[in-house]
């Protein structure tokens, strides 16, 4: 009798090739099937040679080479192929066979995907993967969504081929139906956020403090030894300054195109947080800034006609340069805060009963915001569970206290030299929004109740009210 295969991998592009070998690295023998023939053939050609893979060419051999129920990922390109691929697996599998979407799915998309599949016998998982090429090799983060039952069927798998840190795999079971690759879509939200934040800091400190690459390396490596910058990010940040390019001998940073792609996560992430109504302006700065970027040739244009501030920071750098390290941090807080509220608000809003120290502690390794920082989230939720408000944990509320003079400088010595910084502002306008006992939205209500009627609260009685602020009189 021929050995069947213990888990299913469709799609070989990048993801799906990598995580492929990772399962079949931790003991999984696998068997692999992509639309077109050539990268099967790659794979089996180059990687796969000696390992424990059965190539197949059609969709039944590779449905018959799995043991069952089958567990099979699909790691294609989101949105129609990942319908197509279902609908095709769909008559070949049987009763209880489980299907991963490991793409980066659209949450709606796979709740709809698991109410189809689901009544027909077939288990369905969405799965958000984190951590690109490198993490679905050697440990992503894994963030599965669906049926507890057909996750705990998975863990086993699930659990070895994770990064592994000081306190477990960095996988957990998310919540129901689309709850993962929403959570996914929120990591990459608040990852747009973080790779802003570390822009607006170089910039700052290469053209306010006049840094060059080295001294720039040297800072950046510098902050990823504190305990509070200490990341992935940072660390790329790092090294990416010293990088010489070989053909023009510059930094290649430098020669690097200044106008940011994106793929769409960090646009949903801000989509859903102004539907359910929570508050993201850093994510929101993000996405802007990336925006802004690539209308390149409209700014090049621009900056010949609209002149403003420039010049260089005076007085002591090395102090300047700890002020931004400063303001980094508290705006790195007040990022995660919008997007831990987000998380908590789409639990309470889908009933998917997310658990926030959780998601911290699954990001600490594999995937691209992994940082020393995420531990101590895990422990504020730890903590209390229901902290409202990441700002409000002793250890960050502390901090932010301690710092916000620096903070409010940096942010102040920006705007004095022209030099946009839309997410560090956007993280303490966050901050003292938040912290506001009163705000003036009463006058923009007064406004709304003048032009429309919109009735108003107040502060002194119970009670809707409306005033008729002029008198109106019809035109003749
Ligand atoms: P990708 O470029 O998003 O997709 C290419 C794969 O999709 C190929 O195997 C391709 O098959 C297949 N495909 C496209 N249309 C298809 C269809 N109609 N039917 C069947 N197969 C089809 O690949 P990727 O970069 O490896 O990403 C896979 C998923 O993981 C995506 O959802 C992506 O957003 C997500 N993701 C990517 C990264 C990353 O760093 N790249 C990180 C995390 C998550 P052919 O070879 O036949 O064209």
């Amino acid at each position: 009798m021929t050995q069947l295969q213990s888990f299913g991998v469709i799609g070989l592009a990048v993801m799906g090739e990598n995580i492929a070998l990772n399962v079949e690295r931790n003991g999984f023998p696998i068997a692999v099937y992509n639309r077109s023939r050539e990268k099967t053939d790659a794979f089996m050609a180059n990687r796969a040679t000696g390992r424990n893979v059965k190539a197949a060419f059609e969709l039944k051999d590779f449905v018959a080479a799995l043991e069952r129920p089958r567990r099979i990922l699909v790691m294609v390109q989101a949105g129609k192929p990942v319908d197509a691929v279902i609908q095709q697996l769909k008559p070949l599998l049987d009763e209880g066979d489980i299907i991963i979407d490991g793409g980066n799915s659209w949450f709606e998309d796979t709740e709809r995907r698991t109410q189809e599949l689901e009544p027909t016998g077939l288990r369905y998982i969405g799965m958000g993967v984190s951590g690109g090429e490198e993490g679905a090799l050697n440990g992503p983060s894994l963030m599965p969504g669906g049926t507890e039952s057909s996750y705990q069927f998975l863990s086993p798998i699930f659990n070895k081929i994770a990064a592994q840190v000081d306190d477990g795999p960095c996988v957990t079971y998310i919540g129901p139906g689309g709850s993962g690759h929403y959570v996914k879509m929120v990591h990459n939200g608040i990852e747009y956020g973080d790779m802003q934040l570390i822009a607006e800091a170089y910039d700052l400190l290469k053209n306010a403090a006049g840094l060059d690459h080295n001294q720039l390396h040297q800072v950046f490596s510098e902050w990823n030894t504190t305990d509070e910058l200490n990341s992935f990010l940072i660390e790329i940040t790092a090294n990416i300054f010293p990088y010489i390019d070989p053909e023009t001998k510059q930094p290649l940073v430098e020669l690097i195109v200044d106008a940011a792609g994106q793929k769409g996560t960090g646009r949903w992430t801000v989509q859903t947080a102004l539907e359910l109504g929570v508050a993201v302006p850093t994510i929101i700065a993000a996405v802007n800034s990336r925006i802004i970027s690539s209308i390149r040739d409209e700014r090049i244009a621009a900056s010949k006609q609209l002149t403003g501030p420039s010049g260089k920071v005076s007085g002591d750098i090395n102090a300047f340069i700890g002020k931004v390290r400063d303001a980094l941090y508290c705006s790195k807080i007040c990022s995660y805060a919008q997007g831990m509220a987000l998380l908590n608000t789409a639990s309470q809003t889908y009933n998917w009963n997310l658990t926030l120290s959780e998601l911290a502690r699954i990001w600490k390794g594999g995937c691209i915001i992994r940082a020393g920082f995420l531990n101590k989230i895990k422990n504020a939720f730890n903590e209390n569970p229901t902290l409202p408000n990441l700002l409000l944990a002793p250890e960050f509320k502390q901090t932010i206290l301690d710092r916000q003079n620096a903070w409010r400088e940096v942010i102040m010595t920006a705007a004095q030299l022209g030099i946009p910084v839309p997410a560090f502002s956007a993280s303490l306008d966050y901050f003292d929004s938040y912290r506001r006992e009163r705000l003036p939205q009463n006058l923009t209500q007064a406004q709304r109740d003048y032009f429309g009627a919109h009735t108003y609260k107040r502060i002194d009685k119970e009670g809707t009210f409306h005033t008729e602020w002029v008198p109106i009189t019809e035109a003749k």
